[in-house]
């Protein structure tokens, strides 16, 4: 297989130029430097680095817990002019290391709809050659997952990435159902954050049954009917009105509070905020929260109006380890642009295991 010498890296159209700044830092972190290729409303990058081959960047440091990227692997030059009957013979003539997964993908966005529904037929027949070259080898630990990600009917990217470091989802994309019941299309995010950023034994045990939370922001209440869903119990501050399937439910207490000043009798086990204000003043309250123990975790969102969005980012994690102070290292605060955000991110803050 041509080694590579670029990321291939999908993103929300619209971020392109945030995930250019982010590659470009984490890059800088790792004493390599690179430069992004780009257009604009694509929700695609390429992005050539320097002094590194791109694979093992995505292994080490550069790899861990990306923000704006949602999904990435390391390739070659496009493919062009691929023939129509067999597009897949020359994408895959090459691979020649094993393979433990296999994404077809394509760049987000009504313009690449009918390309999606290509990546999807391609996938079977993709995985069939592969098997019968004796290249499909979901056990071995060295395998990894292999990218062809669509930028036309006829041209492709060829790509690879450690499993742990990509999405095995196309795209990176976690597609939820709406539930008829769901209060609001936000409980999509807290619902995928839970998918994001928990293993399903942390789900299994974050939500046993007896777990307690304060929802600040939590009007109309999709996010405490997720929570409730989960078996938990919700403290929900809002001063706006609860959906009524909440307001009746004897496990949720709506307080008529400020979200910045509201303090609980007692300690809960998450804290969940969703209320549209700065990010400096979100993650400080989080912060306090954490720092004072009120809460043992918290997952809020970050709203990012602004231009410089990166920047912004680097700016709320530093501010809430610096409010978080000596506690901070007790905590890992992991923040990713999720399928179902918007102009906005999510956080999950935890205590380290
Ligand atoms: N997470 C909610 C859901 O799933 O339905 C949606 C939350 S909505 C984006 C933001 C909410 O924050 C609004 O209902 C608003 O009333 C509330 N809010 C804004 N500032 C607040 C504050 N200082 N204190 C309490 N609630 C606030």
């Amino acid at each position: 297989m041509i080694p590579g010498d670029r990321l291939v890296v999908l993103c929300r159209p619209g971020f392109e130029g945030d995930c250019a700044a982010e590659l470009a830092q984490r890059a800088a972190e790792v004493g390599a430097w690179g430069h992004a290729r780009t257009r604009d409303g694509q929700g695609l990058l390429e992005f050539f680095p320097g002094g590194h081959h791109p694979l093992s960047l995505l292994a080490g440091r550069f790899g861990e817990t990306p923000v704006f990227p949602r999904q990435w692997c390391a390739a070659g030059p496009l493919f062009e002019d691929l023939p129509e009957g067999d597009r897949l013979g020359p994408l895959l003539a090459d691979v020649d290391v094993p393979v433990a997964d296999l994404v077809v993908e394509t760049p987000e966005g009504d313009a690449y709809r009918p390309l999606a529904r290509l990546a999807r037929r391609l996938v079977g027949p993709a995985r069939g050659v592969l098997q019968a070259r004796g290249d499909w080898c979901p056990d071995d630990p060295d395998a990894v997952r292999l990218h062809l990600v669509l930028a036309a009917g006829d041209a492709a990217w060829v790509g690879r990435s450690p499993l742990e470091r990509s999405s095995p989802e196309p795209g990176g994309i976690v597609r939820l159902k709406q539930h008829p019941e769901a209060p609001s299309r936000s409980a999509l995010k807290l619902e995928e954050a839970l998918q994001v950023f928990l293993t399903p034994a942390d789900r299994h045990l974050l939500f046993d049954g007896r777990r307690t939370a304060v929802d600040l922001g939590a009007a109309p209440g999709g996010w405490t009917w997720v929570l409730r869903r989960r078996g938990v119990q919700v403290l929900a501050v809002d001063n706006g009105a609860l959906a009524p399937v909440l307001a009746k439910d004897p496990e949720v207490e709506h307080v008529r509070a400020d979200a910045f000043t509201f303090e609980p009798t007692t300690p809960v086990d998450w804290l969940v905020c969703d209320v549209v204000d700065k990010p400096a003043r979100v993650v400080e309250l989080m912060a306090r929260w954490l720092r004072r123990g009120r809460a043992r975790r918290a997952l809020f969102n970050l709203k990012l109006p602004m231009r410089r969005r990166w920047q912004a980012v680097e700016d709320a994690r530093a501010r809430f380890e610096r409010v978080l102070g000596e506690a901070a290292p007790g905590f890992s605060l992991h923040i990713r642009q999720l399928y179902h955000d918007r102009e906005e991110v999510t956080c999950y803050a935890a205590p380290r295991s």
